[in-house]
């Protein structure tokens, strides 16, 4: 079959080297490939860590995505052997004073109610797995589940799979979806989706980042993804293999596509406030990236007409959602049944 995918985030470039793999001909059209939301992402593998209070159908989708990531890793070393950042240390959520430690308990009960493994550690336990946190915190878990992987190099990573498994990759700019002469389409442009199919309901939610890196005599200064909440703030720290440190994220809907002076502020003011040592960390960037945000929080993944697929909205889980965005919209181009019900992910229900 001829597949056009439309977006090059990680979203299009999963679902592309999946139906590539599948024997398919597939172009992916995007003018600037992996420079979307998927370019300023943590990377948190976390179906655990987070989880938000009332968003119960997209547990399922979580879980089913994180049991699938390993298929998707291998998927794109059977293509390139360039990094991923793929680790799977697991992750330590910390609270900085009582009321984050209420917070923690509550959310680990809420976790625990819905079937998902958290331990809880003491802080001299947190502190013997991560001897650079403060010596101030008040309490831990551990979540083995939640790993991570580098945003940045794993979408270069599946661009080069993509490119290798045979898919073209166009330069264009799609404006109307309708110009393709594809046997199917997939419309994974993220927020760019708004523009081809405007009763997409997507709004930009903003998050401002930093990259921070480790100088030697502290390398390494973290192993696990340490999350926290600071004056009930979430915060959290990535520590990665070629010795960056990604520090993130505010959430905003104010419009301003810049990194902004107070989330920027805030981030360091937190993480230093978990992890003192980061003071001395070299400061390398701070950028701001736009979440593809829906009204109820879940994509809009499906069918929408015999030849066109809608797989975008993954708002602050796209990175960890992409193996299911690639199984599943792989399935629905080829009108398979879904590997899981994709029935709140319709694409048409805010129509
Ligand atoms: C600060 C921040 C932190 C995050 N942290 C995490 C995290 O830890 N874990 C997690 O799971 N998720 C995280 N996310 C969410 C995640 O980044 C997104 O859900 C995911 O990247 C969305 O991927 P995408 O491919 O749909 O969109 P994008 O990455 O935005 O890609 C869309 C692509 O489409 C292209 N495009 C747009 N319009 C057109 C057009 N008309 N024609 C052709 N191409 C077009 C763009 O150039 C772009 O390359 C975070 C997001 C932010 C902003």
């Amino acid at each position: 079959m001829n597949i056009d995918v439309v977006g090059a985030g990680i979203i299009g470039l999963s679902t592309a080297l999946t139906l590539a793999d599948r024997g398919h001909s597939v172009t992916v059209h995007d003018p600037a490939p992996a420079s979307g939301a998927s370019h300023h992402a943590g990377g948190m593998l976390a179906p655990t860590a987070e989880v938000v209070y009332k968003q119960e159908p997209l547990f399922p989708l979580m879980r089913a995505s994180a049991e699938w990531y390993p298929e998707l890793i291998a998927l794109a070393a059977k293509y390139t052997d360039l990094p991923t950042g793929y680790r799977t240390d697991g992750t330590l959520v910390v609270a900085r004073d009582t009321a984050d430690k209420t917070h923690l308990a509550e959310l680990r009960d809420y976790q625990a109610q819905h079937g998902m493994e958290v331990e809880k550690v003491t802080t001299r336990a947190a502190r013997s797995l991560e001897p650079a946190l403060s010596p101030a915190i008040n309490g831990a878990v551990r979540i083995a589940g939640d790993h991570q992987v580098q945003p940045r190099l794993f979408t270069q990573a599946l661009l080069s799979a993509c490119r290798a498994a045979g898919v073209r990759v166009d330069p264009q700019r799609i404006d109307d979806a309708r110009t393709l002469d594809a046997d199917q389409v997939v419309i994974a442009n993220g927020l760019g989706a708004r523009a081809l199919l405007p009763y997409l309901d997507l709004r930009p939610v903003y998050g401002d980042v930093l990259q921070l890196r480790v100088p030697d005599h502290q390398y390494p200064l973290l192993t696990h993804v340490v999350r926290g909440f600071v004056e009930d703030r979430p915060v959290y720290l990535i520590p990665r293999e070629d010795r960056t440190l990604t520090v993130g994220a505010t959430t905003r809907e104010d419009g301003r596509a810049a990194p902004q002076v107070q989330g920027v502020h805030q981030l360091l003011r937190d993480a230093i406030e978990l992890v003192p040592a980061v003071e001395e960390c070299d400061f390398l960037e701070a950028t701001a990236g736009a979440r593809p945000g829906t009204p109820d929080d879940l994509p809009y993944l499906g069918r929408l007409d015999e030849r066109t697929v809608v797989s975008t909205g993954y708002f602050r889980h796209g990175i960890l959602l992409s193996a299911l965005a690639a199984r599943c919209g792989a399935e629905l181009v080829e009108k398979h049944k879904p590997s899981i019900d994709l029935s709140a992910c319709d694409p048409r229900r805010h129509e």
